[in-house]
């Protein structure tokens, strides 16, 4: 069994219930490892230990604090295969895309260091002379950090990244299906720094999480998930004041403009709605594709698709692997089912691969004939399906992209400029990618409009979310103002 990390070194659960989390093996259902299930008490021990942790961690010079940052991110790079290896069996995506998410998190590691030790504030005009008006940026102090499964490392360095360099400590709670990568990394490249600046509790949601969320010392809760738990923390905190920021679901459209060549916008395609089997946030959800174009459209793609090569991510042939759990394929199923009753139909894929006996396997699955009554159109599928609808004009189009509760992402393939300009003005989305679906960029801002949550990672807006704002007014002379009492000697 793993422990978890508290107070600068691994522990057991404080509460000795015995009670454990199995880690499953998505490819193989195999028990690859156990944690402990954790306790509202491990919670309290743990954000103790960053309470602690936070005047020292404020204290030390930016300067110091940015080369521990780079010195944790030059020890995940020296540990590189290792957890590459060991994220690729508890998640189950592809190695090459767990190679991408390693590099992205420890780039985005380096990234936040150099960020933190730049800014401190800035100064403004002041109203009189002989004045200073000081805008100082400072930490909240201890960040609750909550994650979902698919990108269990890089999610949780867009977080606590930037909250390390702003000056805060940090409790962090895994997903119970991913928490191994997450406890291997953070004593293998966190533990030179000081006990409790970072703290990992392994748990459930409903025990864990909730507790973390509603302690009176956490000031900032920083949570990537569903949206039903985000809308359920934003519930539990509403009394409290403290600083939310939620990156949720969504049910992001890809639009294919009529000038669209037909290779690299299948090609896309593929890539934007199968990375990860269809189980990102910014996954492809909804294609919509001229009526003119839909038959050969989708006939292509179905045939590029059934190309791809479904398997264990460890497997170095693999393009696509399992989902995550029973549970996530289940919800597939279930809108598969439900558009197919509604009179969609299935050009390739919609089944369990015949195969492949065990793992969550799902095979990649094209639909057309789909409309926005069926729920593979409105809910979040989460899963390795494309399906495809057609419309007439590009203002049906754009009209059927904001069609949704969403607005985390959405893309566009053309090369009209006029396009382009009209998608991302009336598009409402976080993020519009043309031609070039789900690329990351670190310095660049990240997350939701609508439904898809509330503020922003990455970028400076990422850094902003960690610290609150002081504004020090300072006459420097300090002589007696004439507004003051008493009025009646002013007329
Ligand atoms: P989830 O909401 O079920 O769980 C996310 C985390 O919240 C987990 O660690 C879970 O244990 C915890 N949690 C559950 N109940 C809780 C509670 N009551 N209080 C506090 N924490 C609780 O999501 P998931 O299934 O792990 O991940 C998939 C979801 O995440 C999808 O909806 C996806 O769109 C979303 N997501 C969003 C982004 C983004 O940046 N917007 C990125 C990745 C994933």
């Amino acid at each position: 069994m793993r422990k978890m990390w508290i107070d600068g070194a691994g522990v057991d659960s404080v509460s000795d219930t015995g009670q454990v989390i199995e880690v499953i093996d998505p490819a193989t259902e195999e028990v690859l490892d156990t944690v402990p299930a954790g306790t509202p008490q491990d919670v309290e021990r743990a954000v103790a230990a960053a309470r602690v942790a936070f005047p020292t961690w404020q204290q030390i010079t930016a300067v110091e604090r940015a080369n521990l940052l780079h010195q944790a991110a030059a020890r995940m790079r020296e540990h590189f295969d290792e957890l590459v290896r060991l994220l690729t069996l508890e998640e189950g995506k592809p190695v090459p895309e767990n190679e991408e998410e390693m590099d992205w998190s420890l780039n985005t590691l380096d990234y936040y260091a150099e960020l933190g030790r730049h800014i401190r504030g800035s100064v403004v005009p002041s109203p009189d002379v002989g004045q200073l008006s000081l805008v100082l940026k400072e930490p909240y102090g201890v960040v609750g950090c909550i994650v979902p499964w698919n990108y269990p490392i890089l999610l949780l360095m867009w977080k606590i990244a930037p909250a390390l360099a702003a000056g805060n400590t940090v409790v962090v709670k895994p997903s119970s299906v991913t928490p191994l990568t997450t406890l291997r990394m953070v004593e293998l490249a966190f533990d030179h720094l000081p006990p409790g600046v970072v703290n990992v509790v392994t748990g459930r949601g409903g025990a864990v999480g909730d507790a973390l969320v509603v302690h009176p010392d956490v000031s900032v809760i920083a949570f990537t998930g569903s949206t039903g738990v985000g809308q359920r923390i934003a519930r539990a905190t509403a009394g409290r004041m403290k600083k939310l920021h939620l990156e949720l679901g969504g049910k992001d459209p890809f639009v294919v403009a009529d000038d669209a060549p037909l290779d690299a916008a299948v090609e896309a395609i593929a890539y934007a709605a199968l990375i990860n089997a269809g189980q990102v946030c910014t996954s492809t959800e909804r294609v919509y594709v001229p009526r003119a174009m839909l038959g050969q459209f989708a006939e292509t793609l179905a045939q590029r698709v059934s190309r791809l090569r479904l398997g264990p991510g460890i497997e170095p042939t693999t393009d696509v692997g399992p989902m995550a759990g029973e549970s996530y394929r289940a919800k597939v199923e279930a809108h598969v089912a439900d558009a197919v009753d509604r009179g969609a139909r299935v050009l390739v894929g919609g089944r369990r691969p015949p195969g492949l006996a065990r793992g969550f396997f799902y095979e990649p699955t094209v639909l057309t004939g789909v409309d926005h009554s069926m729920r593979i159109m409105r809910e979040e599928t989460f899963g390795p399906t494309i399906p495809i609808m057609g419309y007439d004009t590009f203002d049906e189009a754009i009209a059927l992209a904001n069609d949704t509760e969403y607005g985390l992402g959405a893309c566009l393939y053309t090369h009209d400029a006029r396009k382009v300009h009209r998608f991302y003005e009336q598009v409402q989305a976080g993020t519009i990618w043309i031609n070039d679906p789900l690329t990351d960029n670190y310095a660049g801002p990240f997350g939701g409009m609508k439904m898809s949550g509330l503020g922003r990672e990455l970028g400076l807006e990422g850094i902003e979310e960690f610290w609150q704002t002081k504004h020090v007014h300072w006459d420097i002379e300090g002589g007696i103002k004439d507004w003051w009492y008493p009025y009646r000697e002013h007329v």
